[in-house]
């Protein structure tokens, strides 16, 4: 992180002036927030009010800002689920950066969980479509995501989330050459299990850090990395790291119970992930991604 903005836990004072003006008042003080992968994030306060501000000076964060932030308004439009409200998204010297409201949360109870459930399964519900993918590509930590659209879903899966993130593995060496499967394969791996389904408004990257409650109990999410797709995907990443309570299934599958081949699907849901996290974080995901490939694409 560039030291002329990020200076021990603080923004330069030209960054606050720069930030003073897209508020309209002074910014008094700024606190680290930790718990971001990707980039710094900072509580911003000013005499009535505290925001959230996230940097990057990487060359691609203006355009990962920006597709946050679509993808957060395009959640917003859904009225189903809290998101935080995007103040500005820009670059000052060199340094992105996206504003927003700032979310004071608590950990979660078992109530707030059966309200995530049911306000998540509110946005899978709504009718969007017949195709899967999105009107752009995004990312998914700082790995593009490709989000061309099909009507199919099997074949989305495989081109537009196995496929990419297999061959970044190949070309980091993460991942022999032999150790991917052909295209033909990873299709009927994937049509065995998964079933006819409609393309649901996903978050995209529903791990345990992606949501907050805050102290009236409402669920945020944040950082999404959005696309139509199946529903199961969000479901299926909420178990990859745990984190979710019990009432959240129990309310989330008052409106979609469990279907045949969902533990499959759930496997092949989470390999994604696991391949991202692969790309991302490296050798420690190998064996889990090496396990399900075997047990599906072999
Ligand atoms: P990154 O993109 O770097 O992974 P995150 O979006 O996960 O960053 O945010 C980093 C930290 O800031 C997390 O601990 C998260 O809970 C917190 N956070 C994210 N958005 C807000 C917000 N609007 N208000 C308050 N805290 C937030």
């Amino acid at each position: 992180m560039d030291l002329k903005v990020y200076m021990g836990a603080m923004l330069s004072s030209s960054f606050k002036s720069h930030i003073s003006q897209i508020l309209g008042c002074k910014v008094l003080k700024v606190e680290a927030v930790l718990g971001g992968d990707i980039s710094k994030a900072f509580g911003v306060y000013t005499q009535t009010q505290r925001f959230f501000c996230k940097v990057n000076d990487s060359p691609c964060a203006l355009h990962m800002f920006n597709m946050e932030k679509a993808g957060l308004e395009h959640i917003e439009r859904t009225k189903t689920i809290g998101v935080p409200k995007i103040l500005a998204c820009g670059q000052h010297e060199g340094i992105s950066y996206l504003l927003m409201e700032f979310i004071a949360s608590k950990s979660a109870d078992s109530k707030d969980f059966e309200t995530l459930g049911h306000q998540l399964a509110a946005m899978h519900s709504l009718a969007m479509g017949d195709s899967f993918g999105w009107q752009q590509d995004n990312y998914i930590g700082s790995l593009t995501q490709s989000n061309k659209n099909h009507p199919d879903w099997s074949l989305f899966y495989v081109q537009e989330r196995l496929l990419p993130q297999l061959i970044t593995a190949r070309e980091k060496r993460l991942l022999g050459p032999d150790e991917i499967p052909t295209e033909n394969s990873l299709v009927k791996g994937c049509q065995q299990f998964f079933t006819h389904t409609k393309p649901a408004l996903l978050h995209g990257d529903l791990w345990s850090g992606n949501y907050c409650i805050d102290t009236h109990g409402l669920p945020y999410l944040i950082d999404p990395a959005v696309y139509y797709g199946h529903h199961e995907v969000d479901i299926a990443m909420t178990k990859l790291f745990g984190g979710f309570g019990t009432s959240f299934y129990d309310a989330y599958s008052e409106h979609f119970p469990g279907i045949d081949g969902a533990k499959e699907r759930t496997d092949i849901y989470q390999l994604y992930y696991l391949l991202v996290h692969l790309n991302l974080f490296g050798t420690s995901y190998y064996s889990a991604v090496k396990h399900l490939l075997k047990k599906y694409f072999d």
